[in-house]
């Protein structure tokens, strides 16, 4: 059977990459071939609004190594991955970007390294090619996570790596709709090893990973992996009720010595009720942040929707 003599799933998300997926399939199927490397590339058409499925379709009917599921809508990056990987069949599987910034040479040596004895093969950036403003806001995020983060999730790595398909089976049980893959990765353990590359530009085409996008994955990231936030809530709490504490002593001292000045205390009042409203306002926010995921994970549903599977395969319920 086809799981037996497969060697890499090469599962690869596509938002509308309509030019860059001819490219890729090629440039990857000539560095993995040339490795002996028997392959499949499953792409997973996350809601394209160009021509992707079009062009996936076309790539499946004349390459017998494309698969492809097409998801009915946007689901995000991480969702699509996420189905990608309950569809991957194969000894080991591999997850990378459509565009080519995750270049297929890596893929082949952090296979190799897969090859000589680990769970999971991971990519960590050695450099980037975005502009100063993303690099340093990819930096804060990463160092701040691995910071606060409950389970080590390794400083710039993305989720270009190869994994086992024990380790995939496991990734696959945890339950979660709220899925950041690389901080699920670094919490199922075992031997992960890292991998340092370069990323190339994306080769053609815009980022679909938008300002916003990134900040809902950044906070995704936070909230799914650390309680710090909801702690500097009651630490702010702590913080400002010593310090009123501390405010009424000294005024009533103040007062029975006589030294508190008439008609003081106006715009101090107004102030410290805005700051205090400030600051329970930003908490419920936090609180709030928490609750809606909790909301997400208690609905249940299914992390996206398949609404076409191209080429052959079976269908596990997702
Ligand atoms: N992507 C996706 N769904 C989205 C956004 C992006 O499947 O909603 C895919 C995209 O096609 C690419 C990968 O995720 O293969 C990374 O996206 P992008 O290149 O825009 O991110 P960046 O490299 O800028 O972080
Ligand atoms: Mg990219």
């Amino acid at each position: 059977m086809q799981t037996l003599t497969l060697d890499l799933c090469v599962v690869v998300p596509a938002h509308n990459e309509e030019t860059n997926l001819p490219l890729l399939v090629n440039e990857l199927s000539a560095a993995l071939e040339r490795a002996g490397i028997v392959f499949q590339v499953l792409f997973v058409d996350d809601g394209s609004r160009d021509h992707t499925a079009d062009v996936i379709r076309r790539l499946a009917a004349t390459h017998k190594h494309v698969r492809a599921i097409i998801l009915s809508r946007n689901f995000g990056h991480q969702a699509a991955v996420s189905i990608g990987l309950r569809y991957a069949r194969g000894r080991a599987v591999a997850v990378m970007d459509a565009d080519l910034q995750d270049r297929p040479e890596d893929l082949v040596q952090l296979y190799r390294r897969y090859l000589e004895g680990a769970d999971v093969v991971y990519a960590v950036r050695r450099s980037r090619p975005e502009n100063i403003f993303k690099r340093s806001a990819y930096a804060v995020f990463y160092r701040l996570l691995t910071r606060l983060a409950s389970v080590p999730i390794p400083v710039d790595s993305g989720d270009f790596c190869v994994m086992s398909a024990e380790f995939v089976t496991r990734l696959n049980q945890l339950p979660e709709r709220l899925r950041f893959l690389r901080g699920l990765r670094a919490w199922i353990g075992g031997r992960q090893v890292s991998h340092p590359v370069d990323r190339d530009p994306r080769r053609t085409g815009k980022p679909q990973y938008t300002f916003s996008k990134l900040c809902r994955l950044a906070i995704d990231g936070f909230i799914s992996f650390s309680y710090v936030p909801l702690r500097v809530a009651s630490m702010l709490g702590f913080l400002i009720s010593g310090l009123a504490l501390i405010g009424i002593v000294v005024v009533l001292i103040w007062r029975v010595m006589g030294l508190l000045p008439k008609g003081a205390g106006v715009a101090t009042i107004a102030l410290s009720v805005l700051f205090i409203g400030g600051v329970q306002l930003l908490t419920l926010g936090v609180l709030g942040e928490y609750v809606g995921r909790i909301f997400d994970e208690v609905k249940g549903r299914p992390i996206a929707i398949v609404s076409e599977i191209v080429g052959e395969g079976e269908s596990p319920d997702v």
